[in-house]
């Protein structure tokens, strides 16, 4: 007889709280179920907006920003003792390599929670003297206080990541908060949950609420009217309905959205290093991260050399069990998004691509039959106008087309909808500084990809984004911030 199934419940005012309502979490790796879902309804939703606003006049209320910084390295603290298990749950959700899983995902878990710790301790306030009409010089002062309830929604593809690259500053900044993960990836946010109540957060402060978007969790918290802000990480699509519905009560919104990211390289480029950084950023969590580069634009010099390059790259990749050897590639996160992607690939035989490698699924003979996995693929010869070189397909694939002068990268780069990273390669720094700020998009990075300062602004334009959070950009976002004028 097999073991009953775990079952994940929402948690809410310091309380592990099941429903009758449940959904399966289904494994990409090999299709099995892991654990069943409690779906929070309307009225469990409403229970934990209550609970939230409830905290805010209790103890929290009265933390200070150290002790509240305290609070976020004892979250560290115990995350990083129950290291091990927040990898297990992540790699079941997500099928991603274990490696990756500790050494970015987990690992940045952490560190969210101690930069945020550093910087709330740190931050100071604006103060201006002015001399007034009367002869008295006036001081004006600002202070930050939390908005009250911050609603938390997050999406699959960086479950712990994502979530907790909020959690933290919305807590250092003194809110209570309401979190949905996604559904596809329930696991490490009710280990977040228990971590919450093991270091005794008040209760009320940290609420937990799973099910899916429209018409259930998601829905029923963004448009609960006692949420004072909402920050949203996923599809752009889903950023506007959820701004339409923030509009009715004038609610605060900050949204890290898709992108369709390009990567260009320069035939002055350290070849090596160029064509590790785009296989590096073009299949990195099998092409799911909102800053892969999905157009990769080479100048024509170096271009069938490249894409040579490129090709090998790729078919050298690892794609296997989470735990193997040198794996670099793992599932994607779900069946449904696997038919999303295989879906492109399509389209781009249809488009008329060429394929230089992949396209397809791998198959294994055993268990993994069952789960998510694709190739990695590459295609050329598409034109700018193509489908597939203009919508972000969110795996691991990408598209690599000749260039042959910078006004001409530019302007192709900047044709897009969306607007959030471009990654350039070359040993000119001269050019890399001009031509930097010309792309628009939150993000350029010169001969790297992905490298992130925490206390740096992040976000995007168009279509994926809204906002800046990072350093005192979160601390602003998560933050009512009143003026005080003091004439003496
Ligand atoms: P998604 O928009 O489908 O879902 C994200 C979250 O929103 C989930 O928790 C989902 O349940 C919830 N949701 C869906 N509809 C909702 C609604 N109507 N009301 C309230 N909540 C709703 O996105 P996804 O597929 O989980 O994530 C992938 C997307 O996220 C990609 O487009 C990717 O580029 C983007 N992304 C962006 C960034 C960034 O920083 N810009 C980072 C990671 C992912």
């Amino acid at each position: 007889m097999s073991a009953p199934l775990q079952l994940l419940r929402n948690y809410i005012s310091g309380e592990f709280v099941a429903s009758e309502q449940t959904f399966p979490n289904v494994s990409p790796i090999d299709g099995r179920t892991l654990s069943q879902v409690c779906e929070a309804d309307e009225a469990l939703v409403a229970r934990a907006v209550a609970a939230a606003k409830a905290a805010q006049h209790g103890p929290w209320g009265d933390y200070s920003a150290s002790q509240r910084a305290a609070v976020l390295q004892r979250i560290a603290d115990a995350i990083e003792r129950r290291f091990e298990d927040f990898v297990a749950a992540e790699v079941a959700d997500t099928g991603r390599p274990v490696q990756q899983a500790r050494t970015l995902d987990i690992a940045r878990g952490i560190h969210n929670f101690r930069t945020f710790a550093e910087l709330i301790n740190q931050a100071g306030s604006e103060c201006f003297e002015m001399r007034a009409a009367d002869g008295n010089d006036v001081f004006s002062y600002s202070v930050r206080k939390p908005h009250g309830v911050v609603a938390i929604i997050s999406p699959w593809n960086l479950p712990m990541l994502l979530m907790t690259w909020k959690v933290a500053p919305a807590l250092a900044c003194g809110n209570s908060v309401v979190i949905k993960p996604s559904e596809d990836s329930p696991s490490t946010a009710t280990l977040l949950a228990e971590v919450m109540h093991e270091v005794g957060l008040p209760a009320g402060v940290f609420n937990l609420v799973h099910g899916f978007g429209p018409g259930s969790a998601g829905e029923f918290l963004t448009r609960h009217p006692d949420v004072d802000a909402i920050t949203f990480t996923g599809e752009s699509r889903t950023g506007e309905t959820i701004m339409k519905v923030a509009a009715e009560g004038i609610r605060d919104v900050s949204f890290e959205l898709g992108g369709k990211n390009a990567a260009v390289v320069f035939a002055d480029c350290d070849f090596d290093a160029a064509v590790a950084g785009v296989l590096r950023s073009s299949f990195t969590n099998s092409g799911q991260v909102c800053l892969c580069s999905e157009r990769v634009y080479v100048e024509r010099p170096i271009y069938e050399r490249f894409v040579a390059a490129m090709k090998a790259g790729a078919e050298a990749l690892k794609i296997g069990y989470p735990d193997e050897d040198g794996v670099n590639m793992g599932s994607l996160i779900s069946h449904k998004h696997r038919d999303k992607v295989l879906g492109y690939f399509e389209l781009a035989r249809s488009e008329g691509a060429t394929l230089v490698t992949g396209g397809g699924v791998p198959h294994f003979g055993d268990e993994r039959d069952n789960g998510a996995y694709v190739q990695p693929t590459i295609w050329t010869d598409l034109g700018d106008d193509a489908r597939c070189v203009r919508e972000e397909v969110f795996g691991p694939v990408c598209h690599i087309a000749p260039f042959d002068r910078d006004e001409e990268v530019v302007q192709r780069v900047n044709d897009s909808a969306y607007g959030l990273a471009t990654a350039l390669w070359t040993r000119d720094l001269k050019r890399a500084h001009r031509l930097s700020r010309r792309f628009e998009v939150g993000m350029v990075w010169v001969n790297t990809w992905f490298l992130r300062d925490l206390r740096t602004p992040f976000g995007g334009t168009r279509l994926s984004g809204l906002g800046r959070e990072g350093g005192r950009h979160s601390l602003d976002f998560y933050s009512q911030i009143t003026t005080i004028c003091v004439n003496p």
